[in-house]
């Protein structure tokens, strides 16, 4: 199957929701705690092995990145809408100071809240601890807004194939009520769930 996030490019990186590209078209948002494998799994999905940075550069994590995709269209005869990934800023890296810290608390709330071309989130999780306060944070803002939200349950290669399902189902099992949430596992090095979150990305820009 062709994949339907090829030819993503990096547009800029961002400190601040108004330096981003101009809020118009769809945009999907991923969100992570650091080392969760989110820079690895953008990579993954783009099929663009040095897209985002991995870890081994955690300034870059540290900023709002955009990146283009192939435009969208939703429905004959419409036109095609821009189409964009948003990579926010990792949470949690140790490293840095707590003035920082509290910027990037402020910015991603706003940008979660007021953002108009934003569809979806995808939420990168390390499948051996899933859900800590970032995530349920996350969830909770996706909820409030009504913004649907995808979970990939990354590193499964880490676990048994039964671990990995169990953890699964617990995810879902905390998801709240009503809310439109979706969850996957998923491995960048054993290329797991890939075409399966690919399918997920596209249906929340189309939603
Ligand atoms: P980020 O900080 O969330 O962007 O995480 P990275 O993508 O930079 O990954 C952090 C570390 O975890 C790196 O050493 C990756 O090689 C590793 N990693 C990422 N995804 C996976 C995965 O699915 N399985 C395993 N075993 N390691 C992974």
């Amino acid at each position: 199957m062709p994949n339907p996030l090829q030819g993503a490019q990096f547009v800029l990186a961002a400190h601040r929701v108004d330096q981003l590209p101009a809020d118009r078209g769809v945009e999907v948002a991923f969100a992570g705690r650091s080392n969760a494998g989110k820079s690895s799994a953008l990579n993954a999905l783009t099929g663009h092995r040095g897209l985002a940075r991995t870890s081994k550069t955690p300034g870059r994590t540290q900023q709002m990145v955009a990146f283009s995709l192939p435009p969208v269209t939703l429905g004959e005869g419409r036109p095609p809408l821009e189409a964009r990934l948003i990579d926010l800023p990792g949470y949690g890296y140790a490293k840095v100071p707590e003035a920082l810290r509290a910027h990037w608390k402020q910015e991603i709330d706003a940008y979660l809240h007021r953002r108009e071309s934003l569809r979806g989130v995808v939420l990168i999780a390390d499948i051996r601890h899933p859900l800590k306060e970032f995530d349920r944070m996350m969830l909770d803002f996706c909820f409030h807004r009504g913004l649907a939200c995808h979970v990939l349950l990354t590193k499964a290669d880490k676990l048994s194939r039964n671990q990995a399902a169990q953890s699964l189902a617990a995810l879902r099992k905390g998801f709240p009520d009503g809310m439109h949430a979706t969850a996957q596992v998923f491995s960048s090095p054993d290329s797991l769930g890939v075409e399966e979150a690919r399918e997920a990305v596209v249906r929340l820009l189309q939603g």
